[in-house]
């Protein structure tokens, strides 16, 4: 095996995100209790990978408030956080700083001009 090639799977390694598990190890090894560990479990088996590395923060208390609304309105939309902007909660204590996430727009095709 040649150094390029273990290059190439180190690289390949270090881009696997890490599983719940590790995560809650992570959690763990910082002493975090066990409740919180467990609760914190659950959700990151909820969510999609894109949240988790943000929600490890979270429990490791190394966010800000404004990440923490964040995640907590994600989480309240079911995990999609394009779904905050619809939020109808205006009593919500959080309604007023909810984040505001927009769809990337993509170029449509043709087939959709105007003839
Ligand atoms: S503002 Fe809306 S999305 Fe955010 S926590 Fe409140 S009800 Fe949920």
């Amino acid at each position: 095996m040649d150094q390029a090639h273990i290059d190439k799977m180190q690289a390949a390694r270090r881009e696997t995100p890490p599983t719940v598990e590790e995560y809650c190890q992570q959690f763990v090894d910082a002493g975090v209790d066990k409740e919180t560990v467990h609760q914190a479990r659950i959700r990151l088996q909820q969510m999609n990978l894109s949240l988790r590395l943000t929600y490890s923060r979270i429990i490791l208390n190394k966010a800000s408030s404004k990440v923490r609304i964040k995640a907590f309105c994600t989480e309240c939309m079911g995990y999609e956080k394009y779904e905050v902007a619809d939020c109808t909660d205006k009593g919500c204590a959080l309604y007023g700083v909810r984040p505001i996430y927009r769809r990337k727009v993509t170029k449509t095709s043709n087939n959709d001009a105007p003839v």
